[in-house]
């Protein structure tokens, strides 16, 4: 077990030799993910097991926990999310490769010869992230149901047609043909 990540490691040997890790890693320090939080603060904490299955597959499990700071979509202010993921990576070198994979493994193609392990666990946290985070209604800023009503005009909610008005008026229509 090391507590340090390689930097940069040809993951077909981590495999060969078991290789097992299991720390802290700084959100400052995995710039992508760090790029879409409100605040780069905190950690996340890894494991990674590298293996070969039965069938001599190179692979990567691994979890990581992080609680990360994001921006509510709704009242735009700072909201605690707490992530945590587990992923099972089969390790690829072509699409060809990625699709005989057993449904359990998610394909991790490689695109260079040497793997960042740091940046492995960025992309699983980073896929982790919902879309639009939102506050639970009782604790966002904004009250949904208010901010509904502040955004229409009255003059422009008087103007909205009513749907009911439309089909009288195509029945109208009708009638003249
Ligand atoms: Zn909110």
């Amino acid at each position: 077990m090391s507590s340090e990540l390689p930097e940069r490691v040809d993951p077909f040997g981590l495999c060969d030799a078991a290789q097992s890790f299991e720390g802290r890693l700084k959100l400052a320090d995995l710039p992508r993910l760090a790029s879409t939080l409100a605040a780069p603060d905190g950690d996340v904490g890894y494991r990674i097991d590298c293996d070969r299955d039965e069938q001599r597959r190179p692979r990567i499990r691994g979890t990581a926990d992080a609680q990360l700071v994001v921006t509510c979509q709704r009242c735009m202010g700072p909201m605690q999310l707490p992530v945590s993921v587990a992923f099972q990576l089969g390790i690829v070198t072509s699409e060809e490769q990625a699709a005989q994979l057993p449904d359990a493994y998610d394909p991790l193609l490689l695109e260079e010869p040497r793997l960042r392990l740091a940046s492995v666990i960025e992309d699983e946290l980073i896929l982790a992230l919902p879309v639009a985070p939102l506050h639970p209604a009782e604790d966002c800023r904004e009250d949904p149901a208010d901010w509904s009503m502040s955004e229409i005009e009255p003059e422009t909610a008087l103007q909205r047609e009513n749907p009911f008005a439309v089909l009288a008026d195509l029945k109208g229509s009708k009638k003249d043909d």
